[in-house]
């Protein structure tokens, strides 16, 4: 390919709202454009790469079995209406009608649609297990799109279902899939670590992210830096804090004027905040209604919101506001768990389940309550708290640590959630009619080109690694008027691509050298030859845009050279 030919607008500017390498790097190096909220074209060299990862992750689907398939971007909202997700969905699900008023959605996933394919279609045992793939286009209306295509509203998927007879065909292919996404991400060149997950919006029982790690990640992940142990913090457990049994003592009111927060309560009291319970007031979106919740955990640890909407079953949580709590009757400052109003509901964080003499609000102006015995109390207990650094390890115990990550896949159990709410039933080996296992499995495609970049770069420009960029070669050519530089240049570009090497050269007469070396680092192709005055001595220059490193080489031994490199 040449320059000349091809369209890459680079620039100097960056968008206002790029604060991420990857966002800047890719626009200013003419990768994308933006065209509305989470919105992006992908320009020519955009698309390579794009076509790259998607080769890669098709050509270990396609080895692991999987059947590609396409499925309609649009959806008929009445799919959605079969598995109970067109109310469950919320905000993210973007709902339209056509002309005869008919309802469709643009496709967020597609396990509707992929249950409605099979269901009917396999009848029996005698064709499972099934493992169905595409790559394709999905619109999400995310209440936040940023970070380029780290984040956007419509983005590039890899999403697979799969059916199967048994739970434990079900576990065999989920394993077969985190091998194959493992070889993915390791080809791509990426450090990632594999965690596990909560199920969100889709559903089911066991999943796992796939987190590669970089500083820039929107996922807090809790690793073990002892034993193999990682989760998102939105599933982290930790090796309970729980109290040695003590004997109970008596209930007791205390005045505590205007103490308000933990801090003020407990070096009020002189008791560590270990000791005290906090209530976090929430507002929660159901289906049907909105409610109030009650949280409570230890005044020393954080609520975690993503296992609390989990806990009660809602669509989101939202801070409940002075008004709320007023109207309800509840006192903020001073909610505790004991005397509270009738008809709210209340969740308590499973480490509290053995607590006794703890302090709390006494639901009233300016008191608190001290020697509070839960154990005696009718509750409803969950997994409720943010694991912490420091907190210990389940599995080891060791001091467990926070990193970032950018979540690139995920793959899920699902079990029989979608293929009974929409009846897609199979005959079992005993002529029983039973709702198929389902699995399914997603790879962020166009995140990816974010991850490698947020992975691979520097204050140039990004640095593609072998697998992924766009030309591996670019020959530049520094004087493209003088005859003999760009006769040179355009042999050693035959002589690559005879070689199978992908090269592009720089022959833009119009610009100086300095512009080239700009946009070849800021672009970030692996390598650079850079054909200028040194010709006559018979020498040009590779560079490793690496290391940024000159190295001289012959004329002639420039294919040898470059291959070295590249198959190092
Ligand atoms: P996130 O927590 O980042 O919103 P998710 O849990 O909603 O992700 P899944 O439903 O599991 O994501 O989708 C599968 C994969 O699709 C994700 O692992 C991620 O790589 C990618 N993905 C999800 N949302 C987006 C988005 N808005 N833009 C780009 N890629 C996305
Ligand atoms: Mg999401």
């Amino acid at each position: 390919m040449k320059f000349s030919k091809m369209f890459i607008p680079t620039t100097k500017e960056a968008p206002k709202d790029a604060s991420l390498a990857s966002h800047q790097y890719l626009i200013r190096g003419g990768f994308i454009n933006q065209t509305g909220s989470g919105i992006y074209n992908y320009l020519p060299l955009g698309k390579i790469v794009l076509d790259k990862i998607r080769a890669i992750v098709k050509e270990e689907m396609d080895n692991a079995g999987a059947n590609e398939v396409q499925f309609g971007f649009v959806t008929p909202l009445s799919f959605w209406e079969q598995s109970g997700r067109a109310s469950t969905m919320g905000n993210e699900l973007l709902k339209f009608t056509d002309r005869k008023n008919t309802a469709y959605v643009l496709s967020p996933t597609n396990e509707e649609t992929a249950v409605d394919l099979v269901k009917n279609r396999i009848t029996s045992y005698k064709n499972l297990p099934l493992n169905l793939y595409q790559i394709y286009t999905k619109f999400r209306d995310e209440a936040r799109p940023r970070f380029g295509l780290m984040r956007g509203r419509e983005f590039l998927m890899k999403d697979a279902y799969s059916f199967h007879a048994s739970k434990e065909d079900l576990v065999r292919e989920f394993n077969l899939m985190e091998e194959t996404y493992k070889r993915v991400f390791n080809r791509l060149g990426l450090d990632y670590r594999i965690v596990e997950a909560d199920s969100g919006a889709i559903g089911g029982s066991g999943s796992k992210e796939f987190m590669v790690l970089a500083d820039s990640g929107e996922d807090t992940i809790v690793v073990c830096p002892s034993c193999e142990y990682g989760a998102n913090i939105e599933a982290a457990t930790r090796s309970a804090k729980v109290q040695d049994k003590k004997e109970t003592l008596n209930l007791e009111k205390v005045h505590t004027p205007n103490l308000k927060t933990i801090d003020e309560v407990s070096s009020f009291l002189n008791i560590d905040s270990y000791y005290t319970i906090k209530a976090v007031i929430k507002k929660a979106q159901f289906e049907d209604k909105n409610e109030l919740i009650v949280y409570f955990i230890r005044g020393c640890d954080t609520l975690e919101e993503t296992k609390a909407t989990s806990a009660v079953g809602a669509l989101e949580l939202f801070d409940a506001s002075e008004a709320d709590i007023k109207e309800s009757g509840l006192h903020a400052g001073f909610c505790g768990i004991k005397d509270l109003p009738a008809n709210i509901r209340v969740l308590v964080d499973n480490e509290l389940k053995n607590d006794n003499n703890i302090v709390c609000g006494a639901n009233e102006e300016d008191y608190h309550f001290i020697n509070v015995d839960l154990t005696s109390m009718d509750l409803e207990f969950a997994d409720l708290n943010a694991v912490q650094e420091g907190d210990s390890c389940i599995s080891c115990n060791s001091s467990l640590v926070y990193t970032k990550g950018i979540e690139v896949g995920h793959i899920f159990q699902l079990g029989n959630k979608y293929s009974t709410a929409m009846d897609a039933k199979f005959l079992d080996e005993n002529g029983k009619s039973q709702a198929f296992e389902m699995g399914c499995y997603g790879i962020g495609v166009s995140r990816l080109i974010a991850a490698v970049v947020e992975q691979n770069h520097d204050e140039k420009g990004s640095i593609w690694t072998k697998e992924t960029a766009p030309f591996m070669v670019d020959i530049i050519v520094s004087n493209a008027k003088k005859e003999n530089e760009i006769t040179a240049g355009l042999e050693i570009y035959e002589t690559l691509k005879k070689a199978g090497i992908e090269v592009i050269i720089d022959d833009r007469v119009k610009e100086r050298f300095g512009f080239k070396m700009g946009d070849f680092e800021l672009i970030g192709f692996p390598y650079a030859i850079v054909v200028g005055k040194k010709l006559q001595d018979g020498l040009v220059e590779i560079i490793d845009r690496k290391t940024l490193e000159k190295t001289e080489v012959k004329l002639e031994n420039i294919l040898e050279s470059i291959s070295s490199l590249i198959n190092n």
